[in-house]
């Protein structure tokens, strides 16, 4: 990368960062982690972990990175649950909602103010759970049939599992299309919507913050469009081969955050001084 791309970060302050393959694999931490954590922390630089993952609550997810080694407050974690708890409440504040989901939706959508319901409802919200069943899925086709909106807090269609992939959100909202001729409403990544209610969340300007991701087609389209400077690593599903095959780029492509922390405290001063 040119010396202008490292340059362009010299003015960050506030960070978004994916979670899985960025900061951590598969529940160990990502060598850097650590260290980036601790650098925004000590700058008193705004910053939030996102996941898709809609299961976990913050505070699960903050206890899950602990055992990692990764220190992140509750409330610098921003899930597709939260985002879609806080589109919803936007969109019809204190309306009715059938879920399809865990205690990471549940719990945000009960604390944005909606009565959780299996009948009448104004919504059908699906997310992430270990378990679909059928009887739930039923439900959902005919509250969608019978005129209830239908929102999803994210596209991915399969997950990790030690076992090999699961089906997930975007499976199950792929079988209650074919049912309902009805597609969802997808809050989370790669929709910017992710990224503009995490911004909101922590008073963030397009102009002086950048997302970090391992992901082209969800983490760096999605900042892009949201008009942030994007951040690509190595550390997770993405491979350099793989980004030839986009018709956009990262501002930045490195191995991993190791290096990034190395960027923020090397050579961005060096880029800094020499801009002044
Ligand atoms: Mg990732």
């Amino acid at each position: 990368m040119t010396k202008s791309a490292e340059a362009q970060f010299t003015h960050v302050t506030t960070w978004l960062t994916d979670m899985d393959g960025v900061l951590v694999r598969e529940n160990t931490a990502i060598p850097g982690a650590a260290e980036l954590l601790e650098l925004w922390e000590e700058r008193g630089q705004e910053y939030l972990v996102l996941t898709n993952n809609s299961i976990y609550t913050p505070r699960d997810l903050a206890a899950r990175l602990a055992r990692s080694g990764l220190h992140v407050a509750e409330e610098n974690l921003w899930t597709s649950a939260l985002a879609t708890a806080q589109f919803l409440k936007n969109q019809n504040a204190g309306s009715r909602a059938y879920v399809i989901g865990e205690a990471g939706l549940t719990t945000a959508l009960h604390e944005a103010g909606f009565v959780l319901t299996d009948t009448d409802c104004d919504y059908v919200v699906l997310g992430e759970t270990r378990t679909y069943s059928f009887e739930a899925i039923t439900n959902a086709i005919r509250l969608i049939l019978n005129g209830a909106r239908f929102i999803s807090t994210n596209p991915d269609t399969t997950g990790p599992s030690p076992e090999g992939p699961m089906p997930a959100t975007g499976s199950v909202a792929a079988l209650i299309t074919a049912a309902t001729n009805l597609h969802p409403y997808v809050v989370g990544k790669p929709n910017p919507m992710m990224f503009r209610s995490a911004l909101n969340q922590i008073g963030g300007h397009s102009e002086t913050t950048a997302m970090l991701g391992d992901r082209m087609d969800t983490d760096i389209v999605s900042g892009m469009e949201a008009g942030l400077r994007t951040v690509l690593v190595y550390s997770g599903v993405t491979t350099p081969q793989d980004v030839e095959r986009f018709p956009f780029r990262p501002t930045l492509a490195l191995d991993s955050v190791a290096d990034l922390v190395e960027l923020l405290t090397v050579d961005g001063q060096d880029a800094a001084g020499a801009a002044s």
